[in-house]
Formats: C-alpha cells, structure tokens, sequence
C-alpha cells in the first residue's frame, strides 16, 4: 500500500492507532503524509492552512512540469540519470509521459497481489511486454519477485516470528526454482519484443545466491531456446540491500551489469530498525552516518570495477539525500513518481562541485539529525526547500 500510493502521489500515513473509524463517517480529515498525522474535523485555522498547502504543492507541481523534458544537468554540467519506481499498469502510464529515463526499479510483486494464484508464463508474459512496450526505447529494470518480509503474498502464507531475517526476497525464488524460471522466461520472452529490458535481483546476501540465480536465468533462456525462442542475454544487475552484500562488493560487482541499492532494506538492515514498526520509526533514518558510509563504500567500489550504481530506495526522492547520492557519484536515481520532478530541480540547480564539499562537511557529521539540518540549510539557500 506504502508503494503504491507513493507511485500514485496519494497522501498516506500508517500505523496510526486509535482512529475512531465508526465516528468517521461524514466528518472531514486530513491526511497529512509529511508530517504523518491524521486530523479529524480541523478547526477553521487549521483547515486553512492545509487548504493553503494543497495549493501551494499544486502550484508547485504545475511549475515543476516544466522541467519534464529537460535534461537532469547541473549547472556545472554533470549528468545524474533519474528513472522512476514502477509496480503496476497505472503508474506506468504515468511514467511513459514522466520525462523519466527510463524505469530504474519494476517491482514485479505488486502484480501478483492481482492474482489469486501465481500467474502462469503466458500471462507474465503478457504484462511485462505490456511495460516494456509502454517505454521503449528507455529502459526497463523489472525485479524478479521479492515476496515475504513486509511484502507477504496472500496465496503464498509464510509464516514466521521474524520475517524481515526469514524466506524473502531471493531466498524464495531460489527454493523454487520452477516458479522463479517461469518469471525469468516471462522476462526474456517480453525482452524479445522490446530489447530494453534489465533483470535485477534482490535480497543477494552471498556470491553463491547471485551464482544460482544466474545459473537458473542462464537454463531459462535455454529452455526458451529448445522451444524455439531464442531470447537474448538482458542486462542483469543486482541490488545492495543487507550489509553482508555491501562488504562482498568487490567480489559482487564483476558478476553483474548494474548494481542498484535499495535503501530501505539497507537502511533497516544496518540499524536493526523494522521499516514497518511506528514505534521505532523515529531511529529509521538514511541519513544515518553508516548508511552513508556504506553507500559511498558500494559506489566507489563499484566504480573500481567499472559497474555503474543506481540508488532505488526512497531515499532517492529526498532532495537533501539525493544531494548527497549526487556528490557520492552515484550514476543514477530510481525515484517515485511524485518526486522525480522536484529532484530534477535539485540537480539543475544545485552545482556538483558544492554538492560535493557538502558531502565532504557531512560525513564528518557523527549523527542523522545535524546532518539533515546542515543539508535542509543549503536547500534553502537555493530556494529548494519547499
Ligand atoms: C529497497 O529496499 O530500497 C527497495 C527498493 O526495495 P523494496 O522497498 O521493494 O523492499
Ligand atoms: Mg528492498
């Protein structure tokens, strides 16, 4: 739900306990997803002052199109590739016309939720042609299926005292490698009518996981040979989301095409914060400086092995950590819709350079909230901050 109504720009705040909901029926409440409150039945004063916001974001939003088919260059000209998170047919159509360049990160799971049942090879098929089409030429990042952890399939119960350390993401796909070839043919069967199609592969947390995903992509397309349907090899990346895979990087990287790191995961795995628990939601924070350390890690040594790296967690949709992705060189950004926009503003009009000596200040930083204040300061300066 978190990802879709970001997807789609629908305010939404969750866990909120409490609520009245038999009393509501009738009664106005705003949902504010900045600041994460609910309000029921706001008073004149309050009622006016989020009336004001929605009018200013609407505004905002309206200049902001502007940007959409200009290139995300800052002023001193460096090139950051924004691309955008997709999980389902209707914010792919709002992507197509995005001014994105391309889809950095399709999360496949979402789709399944439609079903009942796993959906058969043809009917993958059918879907991820159906994406694939909607942005050729750009490219497309389909994610095989990353079930369980918070993103449990109701026709697929597991159930377990500690999901987000329990059978998730990877670790599924590989136990049953039928199901996880009949996704990965899906993939390359779309890839041979539209060839901008990348598979990547998440929740890696050792050299032998990536070593067996690969192996079955690589009978997969075989299968699809004997038949007749010579698929070809897509670009493949793999994504950084526990820390063990951060600290086998060097080993990681030359095995694949990309890399993309998913700061939710990496986040909640290098804090031991549950992405998903209001109760600690407050310690959940990117800007944590071993977060940053361990990005700036995977980048620089990705880079040594020639491998480009993407950031597709919602950090990348912050301004002020996205500032700081840009200094780190990070090559590209996969961002919610809703936010692409206002981080294409940030680049142009924030120059790498300072970027850069902001980063440089920061990482000296021992905490989150300093960090953020520091970074929100330079957005104002720029008239970013809004
Ligand atoms: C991430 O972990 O940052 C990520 C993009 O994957 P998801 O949010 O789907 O777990
Ligand atoms: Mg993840």
């Amino acid at each position: 739900m978190a990802v879709l109504a970001r997807g789609l720009g629908i305010p939404a705040v969750f866990g909120v306990s409490h609520l009245p909901l038999g009393s509501l029926n009738r009664r106005e409440v705003v949902v504010d997803g900045y600041s994460a409150h609910v309000c029921i039945q706001p008073g004149p004063a309050l009622r006016q002052k989020y009336l004001k916001l929605v009018d200013d974001k609407a505004e905002l939003a309206r200049d902001l199109q502007a940007l959409r088919h200009l290139p995300a260059l800052t002023p001193d000209g460096h090139h950051l590739e924004l691309h955008v998170n997709s999980s389902l047919f209707a914010d792919i159509a709002l992507a197509r016309d995005s001014g994105a360049e391309g889809v950095g990160l399709h999360r496949t799971e979402l789709t399944f939720y439609l079903f009942d049942r796993l959906p058969s090879e043809e009917e993958q098929t059918s879907i991820y042609t159906h994406i694939l089409q909607a942005m050729a030429p750009r490219p497309v990042v389909l994610r095989t299926l990353d079930i369980g952890g918070d993103k449990p399939l109701p026709y697929w119960q597991i159930n377990e005292p500690n999901p987000a350390l329990g059978w998730r993401g990877i670790r599924v796909s590989l136990d049953q490698p039928d199901s996880f070839k009949t996704q990965l043919r899906a993939m390359l069967r779309a890839g041979m009518t539209c060839p901008n199609l990348a598979i990547l592969f998440p929740m890696i947390t050792s050299v032998s996981e990536l070593s067996r995903a690969l192996a079955l992509l690589r009978q997969a397309q075989e299968e699809l040979l004997e038949k007749g349907l010579p698929a070809a090899w897509p670009r493949v990346g793999l994504m950084v989301e526990v820390p063990a895979t951060v600290y086998q990087i060097d080993t990681l990287a030359p095995m694949v095409d990309f890399i993309s790191i998913g700061s939710n995961d990496l986040t909640q795995y290098l804090l031991a914060v549950d992405r998903t628990n209001a109760r600690v939601a407050t310690l959940y924070d990117s800007l944590h400086p071993a977060v940053l350390q361990a990005i700036q890690l995977v980048v620089k040594r990705a880079h040594l092995a020639g491998r480009p790296v993407s950031v597709c967690g919602e950090m990348a949709g912050d301004p002020a950590a996205a500032l700081l992705l840009l200094a780190m060189g990070v090559d590209q950004l996969s961002i919610s819709l809703g936010n692409l926009l206002k981080i294409k503003w940030m680049v142009r009009t924030i120059p790498h350079r300072h970027a850069q000596e902001l980063l440089a200040e920061v990482m000296q930083m021992d905490n989150a909230t300093p960090i953020r204040e520091r970074l929100h300061h330079v957005l104002r300066e720029y008239d970013l901050d809004s």
